[in-house]
């Protein structure tokens, strides 16, 4: 998507390496509260590269925002523009409407986005409040799977832009927001959203387009080992057969919340068998005889369980569990329950490039 700058959603995870990273490669953030806020301008990002994406944002990430002239926010609320138009009434706005992706991993519109019958009316308050509105967002929702929310969200997008141009806006930005997943389904995504923007969005308009990218720069940079200290053996009570539970370091109320709040699923791996496949090219997966069992969380909580009925091959205490893209919507929910760190310690890789 050549046209399109990404800004970073910040709450996807908010780890200061994989922020100054994505600062130093150029892309501009998207904060949603006054300590995101924070956390990025401490980095040396200019206000410029800021989107204050939060379309409900609290009077003190208003007068944050005001504080640092960070003057782009999202709006989708008359109150909301009532508000601005008191604590920050500098601020240049994007009228956030709603354009669902159904099938989407965690919806959005039910919370954010006008529907397109509310725009005129949403324009004309922010005319009659003193507001400068600069443009239209949208976001389909996280984990997006359907190409053609895009394309439909984009031509949305245009019919609120003429009736911003029409008030007498300067309609200049387009920000198309987040839900890009990593995989095939992103080739088909962009595939619709250059096709839409060539439509209803041509290079001659002079529109800027921007994206708030947050699980396609988070997921996949993050592997968790978590480690095994109890084990139990036992049988099924219907069928008889064996079953083996371990407790891992990690649970529901660590990383794991993304089980309840990303509605994620987990497939971890012993990292014994990771490491035969890589030193030894062993492609046994499988490493003998596999039981079911319970895969818990550490916490004193029957709820803090990871995995039911999950096949592994016989492990014990000491051993290790591998998750595989668990950067998005992971630590930055994480809680210390029970007294337990939910990532006691972090390990940097990076390239000499
Ligand atoms: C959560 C969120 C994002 C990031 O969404 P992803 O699905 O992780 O890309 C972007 N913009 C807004 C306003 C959000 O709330």
């Amino acid at each position: 998507m050549p046209r399109v700058t990404p800004f970073y959603a910040v709450k996807c995870n908010n780890d200061e390496a994989i922020l100054s990273a994505l600062a130093a490669l150029g892309a501009g953030f998207d904060c949603a509260s006054d300590a995101e806020l924070d956390m990025v301008l401490e980095l040396g990002v200019p206000t410029g590269r800021i989107v204050f994406a939060n379309a409900c944002k609290r009077p003190r990430d208003i007068r944050r925002a005001a504080e640092k002239q960070a003057n782009l926010t999202t709006f989708d609320t008359a109150s909301e523009l009532a508000k601005l138009a008191r604590w920050h009434p500098a601020t240049r706005a994007l009228l956030r409407i709603r354009a669902d992706d159904p099938a989407a991993r965690c919806q959005l519109g039910n919370k954010y986005g006008a529907d397109p019958s509310e725009v005129p009316a949403l324009l004309q308050a922010a005319k009659e409040m003193g507001i400068e509105v600069c443009g239209i967002s949208f976001h389909v929702g996280s984990g997006a799977t359907n190409p053609d929310a895009f394309s439909e969200a984009i031509a949305l997008a245009r019919t609120a832009f003429d009736a911003g141009t029409g008030l007498g806006f300067t309609m200049d930005l387009l920000d198309i927001g987040g839900g890009f997943c990593e995989g095939r389904v992103m080739g088909d995504v962009a595939v619709a959203v250059n096709t839409a923007l060539a439509l209803h969005f041509p290079v001659s308009s002079g529109v800027r387009i921007i994206a708030e990218p947050g699980r396609y720069f988070a997921e996949s940079c993050a592997t968790f080992g978590s480690m095994v200290f109890g084990v139990r053996d036992g049988r099924c009570a219907k069928s008889g057969a064996a079953i083996r539970d371990y407790w891992i370091t990690d649970g529901i109320y660590g990383s794991m919340n993304s089980l309840l709040y990303d509605h994620a699923t987990v497939a971890p791996r012993p990292l014994h068998m990771m490491t035969n496949e890589a030193v030894n090219g062993a492609t046994d997966l499988t490493d003998g005889p596999m039981l079911r069992g319970c895969v818990f969380g550490p916490t004193c909580d029957g709820l803090d369980t990871v995995l039911h009925d999950y096949a592994l091959p016989n492990l014990d205490v000491g051993d290790w569990l591998v998750f595989r893209n668990h950067g998005a919507y992971t630590f930055v929910g994480a809680c210390p329950f029970n007294g337990m760190d939910p990532a006691p310690a972090t390990f940097y890789v990076f390239s000499e490039n």
